[in-house]
């Protein structure tokens, strides 16, 4: 098979060392972890294993750099035109950094190509082109005084990112905060550094300078700990879980009270009324918003609130689409979904499913480990029917392909159902009544909320959550904001 001989070929490719000051270099301990491939539990490379000395020498580089104005003084249209050249080069070597994505973290080698590497790119070059586009205000003072307001950047950002979108989260951070003239560190995911250290190399030959972008990958309790709390950092912006979450609030506190950007979890309701038109179109978006990336999305459509007057009906369609999802070899262009990331992460979805069945929900769909002879780490498309609002599986973020189903009678209990867990990312309502729609809209408590479709996506539109889902926006133009800071100047005339 053509994709899978030429993943072996870039084998030897990859860049497994610290990307620090413009050079890749190994970790100072030393020491290393391995880099391994979902789809076959086999190790695909040594990276270096960053702790506390590595981190810092990193964030002295990015202070150094931003200190002597390398990046933040060049004008801004030189700033447009290097990230615009680094969103080029990501699109010329799409091929390599797809392959690489669906090799390390197992998802379909068609997802890595048509939306990872693609949307990373498009996030840099939109991104780029916001750099020359960003002004300052005079404030409307008397005519004794002139009050600039200045919009700057804030100095070294520390971006701490997951495994499910490597490349996607990590740009979602990097470039405008970069746009705006500020130096990264970027930790990736244990799971998956191997893109993340590309991608610096890539910045460098689309000329960021030395210093302004490096990556230290390495484990979120050494690496990822010592960014949160290090004295110089002036900002985290993170995408994980709502537990580690709280550490980087915690770090922020013990430390220099740098400020906190939080993306967490998510229990996305998809909420259907009983006047829906076409089932099967809704059926279809309730599989693909749940088993789309093997479930691992912060937004996954993980419980279905339908009305109980057509539950049965749309159960046994969402049912009948399940073996669609059914994984498949991640290098197979047609596989719908791949591995999920870890064996680990496989076992903690198994044992959610346990739970489900233990505490009464209706197994309907799934529910196993499956291509367990390839080595790798795969689940079932899973479908629970009968889940109790309260239970465990409705409550926790299960990250992976489970769909718990809640019936209920009429439009507020649905709407006091969905706002009923932590979580206030995603949120999903269909009617063939569209006013009634809008109403449902904006009762839910959660950032991101989808009328009559599922999980449409453009940079141009904020992301995040309220709630245990976190605060701060990524994507469109508000993410400029976390990444520079208001300077007031007056001037008496
Ligand atoms: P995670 O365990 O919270 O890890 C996220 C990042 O934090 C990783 O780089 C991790 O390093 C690091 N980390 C872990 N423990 C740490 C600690 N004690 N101190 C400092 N850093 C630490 O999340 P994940 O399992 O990678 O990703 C899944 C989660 O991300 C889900 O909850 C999902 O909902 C959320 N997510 C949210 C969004 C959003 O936009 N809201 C998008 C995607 C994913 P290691 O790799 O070493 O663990
Ligand atoms: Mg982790």
């Amino acid at each position: 098979m053509a994709v899978a001989e030429r993943a072996a070929d870039l084998n030897p490719a990859f860049r497994t060392e610290a990307f620090i000051d413009g050079a890749f270099v190994p970790a100072a301990s030393g020491r290393t972890f391995s880099a391994v491939n979902p789809a076959n539990g086999k190790v695909l490379a040594e990276v270096a294993a960053c702790d506390a000395q590595d981190v810092d020498r990193a964030v002295k580089a990015a202070r150094r750099a931003f200190e002597d104005r390398r990046w933040a003084g060049l004008r801004p249209l030189d700033r447009k035109r290097t990230l615009q050249r680094f969103a080029e080069l990501i699109r010329a070597n799409r091929e390599e950094l797809a392959l690489t994505e669906t090799l390390n973290m197992g998802k379909p080698i068609s997802d890595a190509r048509a939306i990872d590497a693609r949307a990373a790119a498009d996030c840099f070059a939109y991104y780029g082109e916001c750099a020359d586009k960003v002004y300052g205000e005079v404030a409307p003072t008397t005519l004794e005084n002139l009050a600039l307001i200045l919009r700057e950047a804030i100095g070294v950002v520390g971006a701490v990112v997951p495994w499910n979108f490597p490349m996607i989260m990590a740009a979602w951070k990097v470039a405008p905060a970069l746009a705006m003239g500020n130096s990264v560190v970027l930790k990736p995911a244990e799971e998956s550094p191997l893109t993340a250290l590309r991608l610096a190399e890539l910045a460098q030959e689309a000329g960021i300078p030395d210093g302004v972008f490096n990556v230290v990958p390495g484990l979120g309790t050494e690496a990822g700990k010592a960014l949160g709390l290090h004295m110089d950092v002036d900002a985290i912006a993170f995408t994980g879980s709502t537990e580690v979450g709280r550490y980087f609030m915690r770090y922020s506190a013990d430390s220099n009270l740098k400020r906190v950007y939080l993306e967490l979890g998510g229990k996305t309701a998809f909420v259907v009324a009983h006047d829906v038109s076409d089932l099967d179109a809704v059926a279809e978006a309730v599989a693909g918003g749940i088993f789309f990336n093997q479930g691992e999305m912060c937004t996954a459509a993980s419980r279905l609130l339908v009305d109980n007057r057509i539950r049965a009906d749309l159960v046994a369609r969402v049912a009948a689409l399940a073996p669609r999802w059914m994984p498949a070899d991640p290098l197979d262009p047609s596989a719908p979904a791949g591995a999920v990331v870890s064996r680990e992460h496989q076992q903690r979805i198994l044992k959610a499913i346990d739970g489900g069945l233990k505490e009464g929900a209706r197994l309907v769909a799934g529910g196993t480990a499956v291509r367990e002879d390839s080595g790798g780490a795969f689940v079932a498309p899973t479908v629970f029917d009968d889940v109790a609002p309260s239970s465990s599986l409705a409550q926790q973020e299960i990250f992976g392909p489970v769909l718990s189903v809640i019936g209920f009678d009429g439009l507020d209990e649905a709407v006091e159902i969905a706002n009923g867990t932590v979580y206030g990312l995603g949120a999903s309502v269909w009617s063939a009544d569209l006013g009634a729609a809008h109403k449902v809209a904006r009762r839910f408590k959660a950032g991101v909320v989808y009328v009559n479709c599922f999980d449409a996506d453009d940079i141009t539109t904020p992301f995040g959550g309220v709630k245990q889902s976190g605060f701060g926006r990524d994507k469109s133009l508000h993410a400029l904001e976390k990444y520079s800071d208001l300077k007031t100047v007056w001037t008496r005339l």
